[in-house]
């Protein structure tokens, strides 16, 4: 895996050992058709799925309101006022993404999509060969974007979950929750994990 970009240069919460499991999954995934991410916030992870898209010829599209999730807000754990917008009183994560995938040369390959998820999946008809839920950590969130995306993944798809922490003290449940959702609902089995990341298949 060779990046386009100095990975450190751009902010996120995805570490480097995860990113490499997510592009090699997203490189196997690739070749049946296209991938999409839930969370772009500031394009981390969109660097390393968008290079596999690219290396294989697929397209990424990547999601996300750009008005950060709850943790990200003032006050919280993952706030970086940086992304802090005077004019609109709130965040804005969309120039840092569209600065990233400039610098990675990546602007043909990776689709931003600017909206909440849970509308742009309402209307999503494409089948996806690789999906990402890495959006709000919120129950309400995770889980619509869980029952909204996961039936757009083909058989033999990937489904790939962020922040999985099978042990409360290590971080918060929702994202957990949805990837028992997802092995009990039978539609998929697990295939790799490295560290919060687990990476399952549509059979
Ligand atoms: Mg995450």
């Amino acid at each position: 895996m060779q990046l386009p970009i100095d990975i450190e240069t751009v902010k996120g919460f995805l570490d480097a050992e995860e990113g490499a499991a997510l592009y090699q999954s997203a490189l196997k995934a690739a070749p049946l058709g296209p991938l999409l991410e839930v969370g772009s916030y500031c394009g981390k992870s969109a660097v390393y799925v968008g290079t596999a898209a690219r290396d294989a010829g697929s397209v990424l599209f990547t999601i996300d309101h750009h008005r950060g999730s709850e943790e990200m807000q003032p006050g919280w754990e993952h706030h970086d006022p940086s992304t802090w917008d005077v004019r609109a009183g709130s965040m804005d994560s969309l120039p840092f993404l569209r600065d990233t995938l400039r610098r990675a040369r990546l602007e043909e390959v990776v689709v931003p999509v600017v909206g909440r998820s849970s509308t742009v999946a309402r209307v999503w008809r494409t089948p996806l060969a690789f999906l990402f839920i890495d959006g709000g950590h919120a129950m309400a969130e995770a889980e619509a974007d869980y029952r909204g995306w996961t039936p757009h993944v083909m058989p033999g798809g990937t489904l790939a979950i962020h922040d999985v922490f099978p042990d409360p003290k290590d971080g918060g449940r929702p994202p957990y929750e949805i990837y028992r959702m997802a092995l009990t609902s039978g539609a998929f089995v697990e295939t790799g994990a490295k560290k919060s990341l687990r990476l399952l298949r549509r059979v």
